[in-house]
């Protein structure tokens, strides 16, 4: 099975047709059927790696009241996957990943790629937070330890943005991204393509570019659960690319024999 990254930008994404929606739905279409899906998303990001363990997990909607009405009646309704969640717990020991039932679900990192990807929701749907109190390293590692999934019929993706700084966002339509954030979206790529997993879990060494690009971790660290299932002879392609508001990469990968 192959497995992904996605740049999921702004929550209209969920309710929105764009280049971007489209190019995730297309790209679903490509893959074998998976019998579950395990999904790493930025807004999932707490003290400790928690997994959703719920039968039916719940439809988070983790954005302002500013949002359309239409984003706050949106529901995902995927069912969860119990076996699922045991196999990573027991895939990650001796990290310690506790079952959460109650407090989480399916969060718009999920949704606004899953509602375009997988319509019907008829896949179950598992997430996984991200230690908010571990270095990207801890993530790299914890993530080369699902690789197996893979093999099992899962779908295993991350979904944040390469790029997001919402405090230099600028809401003008079409406006060409800021220097830095396409200098560093340049540089993943190129790491990406080189297979330099070193100098991306180090992001932080890419300079001045990288803090103004992640300037904190959560939208870029989904990018490592994503790249550390990479296996010897796979490669990386582009689903799709662009910038949103200046400063927020849609940079969208998948990773495949
Ligand atoms: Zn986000």
């Amino acid at each position: 099975m192959p497995t992904a990254f996605f740049g999921h930008g702004s929550p209209l994404n969920t309710i929105a047709t764009n280049r971007y929606s489209r190019a995730w739905r297309d790209y679903a279409a490509t893959l074998p059927v998976p019998r579950a899906i395990l999904v790493v998303s930025a807004h999932w990001y707490v003290p400790g790696t928690r997994i959703s363990a719920a039968h039916q997990p719940r439809t988070i909607h983790d954005f302002n009241a500013n949002f359309p009405p239409r984003l706050f009646d949106f529901r995902y309704p995927a069912r969860g996957d119990r076996t699922l969640v045991e196999r990573v717990v027991d895939l990650a020991r001796p990290i310690r990943v506790e079952r959460d039932e109650t407090t989480w679900g399916i969060d718009h990192g999920a949704y606004s790629i899953l509602a375009h990807a997988f319509t019907a929701a008829a896949i179950p749907v598992v997430a996984l937070s991200i230690d908010r109190s571990k270095p990207a390293a801890y993530h790299y590692e914890l993530a080369t330890r699902l690789a197996p999934l893979r093999d099992e019929g899962v779908f295993i993706f991350g979904s944040g943005n390469v790029v997001h700084n919402l405090e230099l966002a600028e809401r003008t339509a079409d406006a060409e991204p800021y220097d830095w954030a396409q200098r560093f979206d340049d540089s993943v790529r190129e790491l990406l393509a080189a297979r330099d997993h070193e100098s991306l879990v180090n992001y932080h060494r890419l300079g001045p570019d990288a803090r103004l690009s992640v300037p904190t971790p959560e939208h870029y660290l989904p990018l490592l659960y994503t790249i550390a299932l990479q296996r010897g002879s796979e490669r990386v392609s582009t689903i799709v690319d662009g910038f949103d508001f200046r400063a927020g990469s849609m940079l969208s990968i998948s990773i495949a024999a």
